[in-house]
């Protein structure tokens, strides 16, 4: 079976894979340099002559043998849900390394074309493609593209259309030579493997023999469970085979396998096809010249250092005025709700103080959130995300983690605005399953994109100073922090040493404007609409937990009994009899949101939580920041509304911060809320993705205790070397 109307994109990463998807879909999805950040699978629908055509975006591999996760789901879609045809996005600036894929593509019989891409790159870089030639002999259509502007794209695919009707999703199998020795073990192999269907339902039976060869272990045990007897006859012809090579010429299948093909390659390239290939390698030059001072030990950790603080510096100078802007929008409307809503005092508060007060104060930082994520964005496109990939690497392994586990923790938020969500899942590309866990047990320490408002407000009221410097200074304790505990489970739960990781640098780019304005948009946006469902539904929840269970009547009476005392008092003028009044309902209005359900679990918690100097009021809002980081600061908002009476309640959330004797006391409270807050469990939906990730609740269980512990100890700790 196999479905016609479905067109997969395959290629290296960084090839522009999906750059070609979104141009070909419109669909909106992130464009970045990490390679491997598509481990999931894209589909999109294109239209192409009024037709509708399925496009996969696969992840991006430089080979079909089951080095990587990518690997294998990129295979595994291609063998078992048989799309039509596929495009090979092949970079033509390296063809000669791109081709690589495409011969696998060929020999899992895969009806396809090339689309050199990049041919911007290539021509300024006077590389000549001879497109005919190519096509000549590798019987393959071939489309130069620039998938940056959509040149050649259509072409390709209506090719690529066309070619799954002819074949119907199945072309001849590439047969290349492997040379004598692996050439007649093929021989032997195949026929065997035909007979007895050994996975023949999927791959060519040459296919599945030299997986055989390649050692390729999921190949290998899928065979041994459908058919042992077979298996073993198979692995016994390989380990003849083997042996013999090793003595013979000292190497083995694999290598050699790899060998013949980019020979197969280069024989194409070198017939007429490149004519200055050496040129062509000398492209790199000028990124390799920038990454001598960028990548450089110990210039670029400084360097790396310097564009965090600039990040935020910038994003801060930049983003107050906006920011104040949109804060004096939400006190303008919450003054208005408050009017109109002024007969039903119960709606009132759900409006201005649970609502308003608490999303308000979320939606209050976008202008700030969009400008960093502008900035992200140009470091992402540019290549630079890759760089700081590529010098955390070495630091990495040092702490037992491995080097694609930096790419989770940039996506969680390592340098700013991120989210441990798609960060766990982005782990999946890591093969070893204890380097994998001991990354999602550490990336909640991120710096992400709902711990960035809590931290922001603090800082700019309480450090406006040097602002910038502690964001970068928040920012980099929660990479310390996340190697230590790596460090520490890497030598405890889950010890062992870490695997070697080869990354591939892709060349510098200028970032294309319209590339980054919707990147930035789309991370924004995401913010956005975060505030708008789950943040506001959460911020009615902790309303409602602040709110009830309503006083008695006799509260009410007693309370009501003692104002009219007031009004009565003629010995008072009747400012004086104003200002108790107010003062009575205070009072009042506090020992309410102390009696609520939320106030007596923030009380009972005290005499524990005092220690990190957090009273009632910031372990309400710490509780509420399990379910998303947010609702720390709405809740915040929410509880500074209910407490207290201020008929034209004007002040925006950061002077009540700033006004609060409990903040404003001593910097030391500040400073262990902020570290707790960077610290502790991650999010509701963080802790249900490592579930889901890790196949285990123990592991959900572990993050969300052991890192509130650690990071409680951590405040007291700074609580008490602070005062
Ligand atoms: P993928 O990893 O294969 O999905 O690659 P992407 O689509 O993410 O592209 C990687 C980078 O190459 C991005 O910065 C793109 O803007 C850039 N890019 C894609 N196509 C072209 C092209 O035709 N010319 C140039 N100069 N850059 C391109
Ligand atoms: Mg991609």
């Amino acid at each position: 079976m196999y479905a016609s109307d479905v067109i997969a994109l395959a290629g290296n990463p960084n090839s522009g894979k999906t750059t070609a998807f979104n141009h070909y879909t419109g669909a909106r999805q992130h464009v970045g340099n990490y390679p491997g950040i598509t481990v999931e699978k894209k589909e999109g629908t294109a239209k192409l002559d009024g037709k509708n055509i399925i496009l996969v975006d696969l992840p991006g591999t430089y080979s079909l043998t089951a080095y990587s996760l990518e690997e294998i789901v990129a295979r595994k879609v291609l063998a078992e849900e048989r799309p039509g045809a596929v495009i090979d996005v092949l970079n033509a600036g390296v063809l000669n390394r791109n081709l690589y894929l495409s011969v696998q593509l060929l020999e899992l019989g895969m009806p396809i074309v090339l689309a050199l891409n990049m041919m911007d790159e290539a021509e300024s870089q006077g590389l000549k493609v001879n497109i005919k030639r190519l096509e000549e002999l590798t019987g393959i259509k071939c489309f130069p593209c620039v998938a940056r502007n959509g040149e050649g794209l259509e072409p390709a695919l209506r090719a690529a259309v066309e070619l799954a009707k002819e074949t119907k999703g199945k072309g001849k199998p590439l047969e290349i030579s492997y040379g004598t020795d692996l050439d007649l073990t093929l021989n032997d192999m195949t026929p065997l493997i035909e007979e007895n269907k050994v996975l023949t339902d999927f791959y060519p039976a040459r296919w599945v023999a030299l997986k055989f060869l390649e050692n390729d272990t999921e190949v290998i045990d899928r065979a041994k469970k459908a058919n042992p007897q077979i298996t073993e006859k198979l692995e016994g012809m390989v380990d003849k085979v083997t042996k013999h090579l090793k003595t013979t010429m000292d190497t083995y299948p694999e290598a050699l396998i790899a060998d013949y093909r980019y020979g197969w390659i280069n024989s194409i390239l070198k017939n007429g096809v490149i004519e200055n290939q050496e040129e062509v390698f000398s492209r790199t030059d000028f990124s390799d010249k920038i990454d001598r001072v960028l990548t450089h030990r110990i210039v670029g950790p400084v360097i790396l250092l310097l564009v965090l603080y600039c990040l935020y510096y910038v994003t801060i100078q930049i983003g107050a005025y906006p920011n104040d802007w949109v804060s004096a929008f939400f006190d303008w409307l919450s003054g208005l709700m408050g009017d109109l809503l002024e007969n039903s005092p119960g709606i009132k508060s759900l409006v201005c103080d649970g609502i308003i007060a608490g999303v308000g104060g979320v939606l209050g930082f976008v202008p700030l959130i969009m400008i960093m994520f502008l900035f992200i964005s140009i470091l992402e496109d540019s290549g630079y995300m890759a760089r700081v990939a590529y010098m955390m690497d070495r630091i990495f392994r040092i702490f037992g983690l491995h080097g694609a586990s930096i790419m989770p923790f940039i996506i969680s938020g390592g340098i700013a605005g991120g989210c441990a969500v798609p960060g766990v899942m982005a782990t999946r590309t890591l093969r070893s399953p204890l380097e994998r866990l001991a990354t999602i047990l550490t990336l909640p320490f991120m710096m992400c994109g709902a711990k960035i408002p809590v931290i922001m407000l603090f800082t700019s009221v309480f450090f406006e100073k040097h602002q910038a410097l502690y964001m970068s200074l928040f920012t980099v304790a929660g990479w310390v922090v996340a190697l230590l505990v790596a460090l520490f489970l890497r030598h405890t739960i889950i010890p062992g040493k870490s695997t070697p990781f080869v990354m591939e640098l892709p060349p510098y780019r200028m970032p294309v404007a319209s590339g980054v304005v919707i990147h930035t948009w789309e991370r924004t946006w995401q913010y956005i609409k975060k505030a708008g469902t789950v943040i506001l539904a959460i911020s009615i929840l902790m309303w409602a937990s602040m709110t009830y269970p309503s006083p008695s009547d006799e509260q009410e009476a007693q309370i009501h009994g003692q104002i009219e005392a007031i009004q009565a008092n003629t010995a008072l003028s009747d400012e004086e009899k104003e200002a108790q009044v107010a003062e009575l309902e205070n009072s009042d209005q506090s020992s309410h949101l102390a009696n609520s359900y939320a106030g007596r679990l923030g009380r009972s918690l005290e005499p524990i939580t005092k220690y990190a100097g957090f009273d009632w009021q910031t372990n309400i809002a710490l509780i509420g920041g399990i379910m998303a980081k947010e609702v720390v600061l709405t809740t915040m908002g929410t509880a500074y509304s209910l407490g207290a009476v201020d008929e034209d309640d004007t002040t925006s959330l950061k002077d009540k911060v700033a006004n609060d004797p409990h903040w404003n006391a001593s910097p030391a409270n500040t400073m262990a809320f902020l570290v707790f807050t960077l610290l502790y469990s991650p999010c509701f939906v963080t802790l249900l993705v490592i579930r889901q990730e890790t196949g285990k609740w123990r592991w959900t269980f572990w993050s969300l205790f052991f890192n509130l512990g650690l990071a409680f100890v951590a405040a007291v700790i700074v609580k008490h070397l602070m005062t």
